[in-house]
């Protein structure tokens, strides 16, 4: 007993090594993502682009996106392993979710010009505030839906949610249908396994790494849900989840988080202060916010960035955590630590793992933009920051 104990120990260090591993290297992934998507979105926006060049653009930015797409795959499936894997509540507007992943995979189908119908249906009856993890319910659909995206060339998708429910619980009972090239019946219990692709050789155009079905079932059962799937090979398919969520009936005023239209808006007379250990990162960050008109200052460390705190007043804090000599986190407290400082201060950070927003929320940052910095996210933001006045 006393040596099983030890080898028992043994495995479970290694695997939190693999797992912390697996963790930084994300971390030192998106650094340099950080960078081509950053840049990518600033060409983009050059006026007079040819055509072509707007082309090879696109293509370094959906690469760098499905390079993002594996490093999260792997992350996630590393931490379901080491049990880490958290399922975290908070109130949400399920319309709202769904109607966002509608536009996506409206986005996705245009871009590669398939003849297929996107069909979608949603039950009145649905509660408009649930409680649940409305992060890990869209990307359980996502992948859903991104695979009949997929495995389909012509017909139709449908996407429908209809729900049960019983006092203050709903059973929701997600479907995504497809007209795809379906599943072969005795390779149906592969599907959820991870790493594992079917029909590889005839599948060579379309990327993917077998993992989206092994999370997706993963995380399914962590919320005590089931996912099955009906297929017919040369047909379709038909993967259906029922989840369980808490039904909330006095609802506060919750944040959006749907698609936003980006307009042209500017705040000339704000002042912005970057937190950026990173070079590259920093000049990213500003010129990404460039086109806003604001006053910017870039500093490289927690305790210059105190320092400039102390001798001029900013409207906005973008701040890098993982920094060396001071965190982002301990130079937030020490900021904190002067009662006048009311600035609001959001964490931006290539710490990107599921959790972590809460995680910076309770340090008491305002906000949070994971990098990659997106465009729209960054916008979204500004004017909720900025655009008071
Ligand atoms: P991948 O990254 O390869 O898409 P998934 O884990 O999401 O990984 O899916 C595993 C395999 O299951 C896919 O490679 C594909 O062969 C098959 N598959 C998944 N969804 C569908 C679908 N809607 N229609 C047909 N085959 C599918």
């Amino acid at each position: 007993i006393n040596e099983l104990n030890i080898a028992k120990d043994q495995a479970d260090k290694a695997n939190m090594a693999k797992t912390e591993f697996l963790s930084n290297m994300s971390h030192e992934i998106r650094t340099p993502l950080n960078a081509i998507m950053g840049y990518g979105t600033i060409l983009l926006e050059h006026q007079n682009l040819s055509d072509e060049v707007k082309d090879d653009i696109n293509n370094i930015i959906n690469a760098s996106d499905n390079l993002l797409e594996i490093v999260n795959g792997i992350l996630d499936i590393s931490k379901i392993e080491a049990n880490k894997l958290e399922i975290i509540n908070t109130e949400y507007e399920p319309k709202e979710v769904f109607n966002e992943l509608v536009k996506m995979s409206e986005v996705k189908l245009n871009a590669m010009n398939k003849p297929i119908e996107f069909k979608h249906f949603f039950d009145e009856t649905i509660p408009p505030v649930l409680y649940g993890d409305q992060g890990r319910v869209k990307q359980i659909i996502l992948n859903l839906l991104t695979n009949a995206i997929k495995y389909t060339k012509e017909g139709y998708i449908e996407f429908k949610v209809s729900c049960v429910n019983k006092s203050d619980i709903t059973r929701l009972i997600i479907s995504v249908e497809d007209t795809g090239i379906g599943i072969k019946e005795d390779k149906i219990n592969k599907l959820f396994t991870k790493f594992e692709r079917l029909e590889v050789e005839k599948n060579t155009t379309v990327e993917g790494t077998g993992l989206g079905l092994a999370i997706t079932k993963k995380l399914v059962e962590l919320m005590n849900g089931k996912i099955v799937v009906q297929s017919k090979f040369g047909k379709g398919s038909k993967f259906s989840v029922s989840l369980d969520q808490r039904i909330v009936k006095d609802k506060k005023e919750l944040e959006k988080t749907g698609v936003i239209e980006l307009d042209n808006i500017s705040f000339p007379n704000k002042k912005v202060l970057i937190v950026d250990d990173n070079m590259v990162n920093l000049k990213i960050a500003g010129r990404l916010l460039e086109k806003y008109e604001v006053n910017i200052t870039e500093s490289s460390s927690g305790k210059d960035a105190l320092e400039k705190v102390k001798t001029d007043k900013f409207d906005l804090i973008l701040l890098d955590d993982m920094m060396p000599g001071m965190s982002g986190t301990e130079t937030l407290i020490e900021m904190k630590k002067d009662e006048s400082f009311k600035t609001p201060v959001i964490a931006l950070t290539a710490n990107a793992i599921n959790g972590m927003k809460e995680k910076y929320l309770e340090s008491g940052f305002n906000d949070y933009i994971p990098k990659p910095i997106d465009r729209v996210e960054l916008e979204h933001k500004l004017k909720k920051y900025l655009g008071g006045d």
